[in-house]
């Protein structure tokens, strides 16, 4: 397979900016993802969908997160379930992005709407920005698709449970 080189992956990233959640949950749903495999209709996606539609005026904004509290300088994630590190890092990225447009918003907050527990993340991170680099190098030098985790229990709220599990 054709290797995806630092400046594509950036160009994909800029307009698709959900697959950093993608990569930290599962690196193979990341590639998949990537190359259009989706389910749409899973109930988490039918959800998210729902959710995403009372988003404030962001349409035209190039980081599409669920809510931005300008007075308060911090943007807002929501999630239905628990707060994954996947959500935490997809949410420094969209600070990552905004800073790099000239934004001072520098504060997330990732709810989870069932556990009513908030995560705050601020950038910059030292941390943070070593875990991105390191999925930059690991894109960069793919030379197959991941293979599915090793098991199905650890994908039940995945939307591509199908697409990996049912031979
Ligand atoms: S079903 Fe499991 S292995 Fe397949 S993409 Fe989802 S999380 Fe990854």
């Amino acid at each position: 397979m054709e290797k995806i080189t630092r400046d594509t992956l950036e160009k994909i990233l800029l307009n698709r900016t959900h697959l950093v959640e993608s990569y930290f949950f599962c690196k193979r749903q990341f590639f998949l993802n990537l190359f259009g495999i989706y389910n749409h209709n899973h109930n988490l996606l039918e959800i998210g969908r729902v959710m995403h539609k009372k988003r404030d005026n962001t349409e035209q904004e190039p980081v599409k997160v669920d809510q931005i509290d300008w007075e308060g300088g911090k943007i807002i994630e929501f999630k239905k379930h628990d707060i994954s590190f996947s959500s935490e890092i997809q949410a420094y990225y969209y600070l990552k992005r905004l800073n790099s447009y000239g934004s001072t918003i520098k504060k997330a907050v990732v709810r989870s709407i069932e556990k009513r527990k908030s995560k705050i993340v601020n950038y910059p991170d030292q941390a943070y920005e070593q875990y991105i680099s390191e999925m930059v190098n690991y894109i960069c030098s793919y030379e197959k698709i991941p293979s599915r985790k090793e098991k199905r229990g650890l994908c039940s709220n995945c939307s591509l449970f199908e697409y990996c599990w049912v031979e």
